[in-house]
């Protein structure tokens, strides 16, 4: 009979709070969609938001779709965790299932814009880890917009518009990536998170395993 395998060694750490931003078109949904298929340790903070469902979006699981007087209800009651206007909607991230995540040490993914990632870097610095997505060109961010075909020309540019200032915040992140080709920057994204839930001050479970390794005495 073979020996049993010893499981391997697990060290309990704090939840990561995983940001990405970018100008509207730049890729950070796509990133973000294809981060959540291949990790299943990391949950989707759902935001609410007053802009119209786009044809592809379902209620509850991209957004909460919201009217202005519901969005701004939930604000006044201290629901949020951050909110912000962008391009001309409101646009904020419901509190309580972040903290119940942290609390629990789950990953969470924030898929918001620079106002909210200021936001939650002042409240929650230690957990979060924020990385900026930029396009590679102005005009390939122009044509991702159209290939998205799910807004009208005047919404597509407003974005635009709205892009330059956007970009000028790419300093306020840790990590900056172009996403020209999608796996490579797919293959950053796993990489920050890879090393940035073995970083030491998250793994909090490590004084265990360190006090239990000194304690032992070698068997041979
Ligand atoms: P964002 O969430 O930043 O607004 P999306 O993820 O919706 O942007 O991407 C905008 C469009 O660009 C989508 O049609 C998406 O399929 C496409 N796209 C994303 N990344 C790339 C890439 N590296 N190369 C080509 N097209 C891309
Ligand atoms: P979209 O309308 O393309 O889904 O999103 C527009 C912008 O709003 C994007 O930059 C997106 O990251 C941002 N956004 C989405 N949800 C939130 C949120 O809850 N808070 C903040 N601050 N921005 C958000």
């Amino acid at each position: 009979m073979k020996p049993a395998k010893s499981s391997p060694v697990q060290i309990a750490r704090r939840g990561l709070m995983l940001v990405i931003s970018s100008p509207s078109g730049a890729g950070k949904s796509t990133i973000a969609r294809t981060l959540l298929e291949q990790d299943r340790q990391i949950g989707l903070s759902v935001s609410v938001t007053t802009r119209q469902r786009r044809p592809s979006e379902v209620e509850d699981v991209h957004y909460h779709f919201k009217s202005v007087r519901e969005f701004e209800r939930l604000r006044d009651s201290d629901a949020l965790l951050e909110w912000a206007e962008v391009h001309g909607n409101f646009y904020g991230t419901p509190r309580e299932p972040v903290e119940q995540a942290m609390a629990e040490g789950r990953d969470m993914l924030f898929d918001i814009d620079w106002q909210g990632a200021q936001q939650l870097q002042e409240k929650m610095s230690a957990d979060v880890v924020s990385i900026f997505v930029l396009p590679p060109t102005m005009t390939e961010l122009q044509s991702r917009l159209h290939r998205r075909a799910e807004d009208s020309e005047e919404v597509i540019q407003t974005r635009l518009a709205n892009s330059r200032a956007e970009i000028g915040h790419w300093r306020e992140y840790d990590y900056v990536i172009v996403n020209d080709d999608l796996n490579a920057a797919f293959d950053s994204v796993q990489s920050i998170v890879k090393a940035e839930r073995l970083r030491r001050d998250r793994r909090h479970g490590m004084f265990d395993f360190v006090r239990g390794l000194l304690e032992e005495t070698p068997s041979l």
